[in-house]
């Protein structure tokens, strides 16, 4: 998970979880839930410690796993099929990767 930082401590502070589902940081700024502003391809998490972060959402990774098991089927047709086929790899197993992290902050 990548914490998401509060702007008006310039980034120097983090986000924490409050009873009333808002965020908060050290110096009491707060941020709503519907103020952290993400792509569509993130989405926000609490950690374990109750800190507020992003993940890759896991719809996305697991649409790149996808792809990247068709680029391992395909990988054999390749120039370098060697090479395809570990980029292959190598992506599904970030797509994994990505899956874990948003399943361990409760996303997935
Ligand atoms: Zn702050």
């Amino acid at each position: 998970m990548n914490v998401i930082t509060c702007a008006e401590c310039d980034g120097a502070a983090t986000y924490r979880a409050c009873a009333d589902r808002r965020f908060a940081c050290p110096a009491g700024h707060h941020l709503a839930p519907v103020d952290v502003d993400l792509d569509g391809r993130t989405e926000w998490a609490v950690d374990g410690t109750g800190t507020l972060g992003y993940v890759v959402s896991p719809s996305y990774s697991l649409d790149l796993i996808a792809e990247a098991l068709g680029d391992l089927a395909e990988s054999s047709g390749c120039a370098d099929p060697e090479y395809a086929r570990r980029a292959a790899l190598d992506d599904a197993y970030t797509a994994c990767l990505d899956y874990v992290a948003a399943y361990r902050c409760g996303v997935a």
